[in-house]
């Protein structure tokens, strides 16, 4: 029994996916011709209340036609530190859209509307122009962290009043949904738009959609055209979309919870200096000084447990689909019962 903990992208297609794909009505998606990705756009696009929704391969993808449709060469994107855009797109902003990044020093990926304000450029013609405004819900680097829906909402209006756009990284935004209890139309009415994947917490193979107003959509199936992203008879990978919204969202709450117990059982442990809160399905910790990154990692893999580590002795461990019961009860016994001590 392996119990990969390294990602919620690991999971694998079940039985009810692999049907559901298998049976999938497609046809040739450059002609808009396949009916399964046409549902699975219509769909989510009204789930959010929004015009329009485009499947995207990638969640890089989506987010780097968003930056596009956004934005002019030149122009600047304001994020947190943390932001995915910023850290793992490879560059992409600057390569794709020849924008900078102005980042706000946030707290755990989040941060304030008078943050905001105090990160647009002034308007004259020697500063770059601000022009968005990306917030990541939940954030992926700062922990699962959910955002407060009030200060999204002070957001809005500061992105109103400055003409700025407005996107949303919502990669893990089911699991926020879950966790806070809040609708996917909600981020809609104020959100210009908004990337979800589908991989991640929900278990399909592949798949993120990005949803969003009219004028800014108009020209994403161009973007993604030259982004490369031109696909055929993918609705079998739509078909496992549709599959895992009327399947996979709900049960999130089970995620949240092993993560929250996992979250007990280390913060009893002497060997851990620290847990990040736990808020959905991503556990951050930290070692005690007295313990080596690299052979505690490995000490877990010995006990076929796999995690990763994130740079300055901090480690992630995320909950998924895939991560059972019977893992589970094993996960914590492991920590429990082993010395990572230095000896
Ligand atoms: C995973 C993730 C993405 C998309 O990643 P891909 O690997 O390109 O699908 C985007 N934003 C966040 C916050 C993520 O965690």
């Amino acid at each position: 029994m392996i119990i990969d903990l390294r990602s919620d992208t690991v999971t694998k297609p079940t039985k009810g996916m692999l049907d559901a794909m298998f049976s999938a009505k497609v046809g040739d998606d450059v002609f808009r011709e396949d009916p399964t990705v046409n549902e699975l756009e219509e769909c989510l696009a009204k789930m959010f209340g929004k015009p329009k929704a485009l499947f995207f391969p990638s969640g890089s993808m989506a987010n780097q036609t968003a930056l596009k449709l956004h934005t002019n060469p030149g122009d600047q994107v304001i994020c947190d530190k943390y932001a995915h855009i910023y850290n793992y797109e490879a560059g992409g902003a600057s390569f794709n859209s020849g924008l900078s990044c102005k980042l706000i020093d946030g707290n755990r990926g989040m941060f304030t509307a008078n943050q905001v304000i105090e990160a647009i450029n002034p308007s004259e013609y020697y500063y770059s122009q601000t022009r968005l405004v990306e917030v990541e819900n939940t954030t992926n680097k700062g922990g699962g962290a959910c955002w407060n829906f009030e200060e999204l909402k002070k957001i809005r209006t500061v992105c109103e009043e400055n003409e700025l756009g407005y996107h949303l990284d919502g990669a893990r935004l089911w699991n926020a949904l879950v966790a806070k209890n809040e609708s996917a139309k909600q981020y809609g009415d104020i959100f210009d738009s908004i990337s979800v994947c589908l991989s991640k917490g929900l278990g399909c193979p592949i798949g993120s959609v990005l949803i969003g107003d009219e004028d800014i959509m108009k020209n994403a199936i161009r973007v993604r055209k030259i982004f490369g992203g031109n696909m055929r008879q993918v609705g079998y990978l739509a078909a496992a979309a549709l599959f895992a919204l009327d399947n996979n969202v709900e049960r999130l709450a089970d995620d949240h919870k092993k993560a929250k117990e996992i979250e007990a059982e280390l913060s009893n442990l002497s060997f851990i200096k620290k847990v990040e809160p736990v808020e959905t399905n991503i556990v951050i910790f930290e070692l005690q000084p007295n313990v080596d990154e690299t052979s505690f990692v490995n000490q877990l893999k010995e006990n076929n447990i796999y995690i990763i580590g994130m740079g300055g002795r901090k480690l992630r461990i995320v909950t998924h689909l895939d991560y059972t019961n019977e893992m589970h009860d094993k996960l914590l016994s492991v920590f429990r019962k082993n010395d990572f001590t230095n000896k």
